[in-house]
């Protein structure tokens, strides 16, 4: 049972292709699996066991007939909860959203559904992935299956600790500002934020609009390759959508390595946690043995991508926000009058993140204040595209820590948002900028034995140069989770072979 908990969904569908697995197998194991860590870890905040096991029924019959769907019929997957699923409670993990059943599905799931994936169930997340912890969620903070008594990142830290806790082999997530690559640091895992545009936000809750996007989070490079080619390409359902991303087939070409590729190291970004620099210059170094060449890169208009990131994200946000009015979706409160009824909702439906977000953005957008703030932040915005623009006439791809540290006590930054926001330093600008990046584990912290994530962040639409990348350091380092040498505690999963 272990070797299917930690098996890549590429193995899986390997082993079923070659009749050694059955889809319900699979599914069977990691509903157990589920059940037997959710009380540990909370990561879970819908279970769709009945359904799942209904799906993995029709993909073993379908392969049977030689009718599958995908190379991937019958390997069940999670979705982060900001997907809405048709007939599956939906709340982003907000009280707002309590009870809320959607009538139609996001195009990822439609896309997954497809391919055949069977649905395990919907990922605890951040209040409207506002966060970078999971401790946000109306519903309990997730836990960190490395360590319990830490977060596992976030927002989508519930997909990022059921990959991890080998409950899930692959899950979607979203990334605004670093909400797939910080948790996948955090909690050991892959994961990966597509440019924007290349996934459809079809179906997808609405955070800040321009920049949102869905991802995948997996154990391996080439999982997160393979599940973002299913639901990767054009949608006419949602009008950001690019019209032709090229090729969506990411495990071609995959092995090629990265000999002569050129990489810049982002000067300004250097973890301040030492544990977390020392694996980071290590990487950089094993890129190069690989025939890399590495440069130094300086991006100084990175410094603002932070605070700018907190003007923009606030502002679209609270725009979005005014949809949950009592009247279109979820639980509603009595009031005299709509407006009382519409205040006491929102009152007591949002939690205190989203309140400061809807404050801080109508405060942002508001007349006298609206060119100070959020003008110049998107003249801000402008100044990181175009820096980013340039670098790329003479590097192929960037490379910086995923994430300034390694994960954190539960507790130890919820009363001070400005710390929380901090999480995201590294990962914000590359939203700012459209661009697709990734977070592949390159090992241990010596300090703590908690897992580091290194970033690459590639140009608009070179997914596979990107892919390309964290394959070849991945293969070299040899460190993918596994059920082998649990440092701490019954729920961890560890490295195999490597360094670290
Ligand atoms: N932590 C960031 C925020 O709170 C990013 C969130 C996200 O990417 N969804 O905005």
């Amino acid at each position: 049972m272990s070797e299917i908990l930690y098996m890549p969904a590429t193995a899986m569908a390997a082993a079923m292709a070659a009749g050694e697995l059955s889809s319900r197998e699979v599914v069977a194991a990691l509903l157990e699996r589920a059940g037997g860590t959710q009380s540990a870890l909370n990561g879970w905040l819908q279970r769709t066991p009945e359904r799942a096991l209904k799906e993995a029924h029709a993909a073993d019959e379908r392969r049977a007939a030689g009718k599958s769907r995908s190379a991937f019929d019958g390997v069940p997957v999670a979705y982060k909860d900001i997907f809405v699923t048709k007939d599956v409670v939906t709340t982003c993990a907000s009280k707002i959203l309590e009870g809320w059943v959607p009538p139609y599905d996001a195009t990822v799931v439609e896309r997954c559904d497809a391919a055949g994936l069977p649905m395990l169930g919907k990922a605890n997340l951040d209040e409207f992935a506002m966060g970078s912890s999971t401790e946000n969620s109306a519903f309990g903070p997730v836990r960190n299956p490395w360590n319990t008594t830490m977060v596992p990142g976030g927002s989508s830290g519930g997909s990022a600790a059921l990959v991890a806790a080998g409950a899930a082999p692959w899950a979607w997530g979203t990334d605004t500002g670093g909400s797939i690559r910080q948790p996948a640091a955090l909690s050991g895992v892959v994961g990966v934020k597509p440019t924007y545009g290349l996934v459809s936000r079809y179906g997808l809750v609405a955070f800040a609009s321009s920049l949102d996007q869905a991802g995948p989070l997996a154990r391996t490079v080439k999982d997160c390759a393979a599940l973002l080619g299913l639901a990767a390409g054009h949608d006419p359902r949602d009008s950001t959508s690019i019209p032709a991303p090229g090729a969506t087939d990411y495990l071609a070409g995959i092995e090629d390595g990265v000999e002569g590729l050129r990489i810049g190291v982002v000067k300004e970004f250097r973890a301040p946690e030492a544990g977390v620099q020392a694996r980071i210059d290590e990487a950089y170094g094993r890129l190069e043995k690989l025939g890399a060449k590495l440069q130094e890169l300086s991006l100084p208009s990175f410094e603002f991508g932070l605070p700018a990131y907190y003007l923009i994200n606030p502002a679209e946000a609270s725009s979005n926000l005014a949809r949950y009015d009592g009247v279109r979706y979820g639980p509603r409160r009595r009031g005299e009058d709509v407006a009382q009824m519409m205040s006491r909702t929102r009152g007591e439906g949002f939690g205190a993140e989203v309140k400061r977000r809807i404050m801080l953005g109508s405060y942002a957008l508001s007349a006298g204040y609206y060119d100070a703030y959020y003008g110049k932040a998107q003249r801000v915005r402008t100044l990181i595209i175009e820096e980013l623009d340039r670098a790329y006439s003479s590097v192929d791809l960037i490379v910086s820590p995923t994430s300034p540290t390694t994960a954190f006590r539960i507790g130890e930054r919820a009363a001070d948002p400005l710390a929380m926001y901090l999480s995201d330093v590294y990962t914000a600008p590359v939203n700012l900028a459209g661009n697709a990046a990734i977070s592949v584990p390159c090992g241990t912290s010596e300090d703590n034995g908690l897992p580091v994530g290194l970033q690459i962040i590639a140009g608009a639409l070179d997914e596979h140069t990107m892919f390309r990348a964290a394959y070849a350091f991945e293969q070299d380092l040899g460190w993918i989770l596994s059920p082998e040498g649990n440092p701490g505690n019954d729920l961890t999963a560890a490295r195999k072979g490597g360094s670290s």
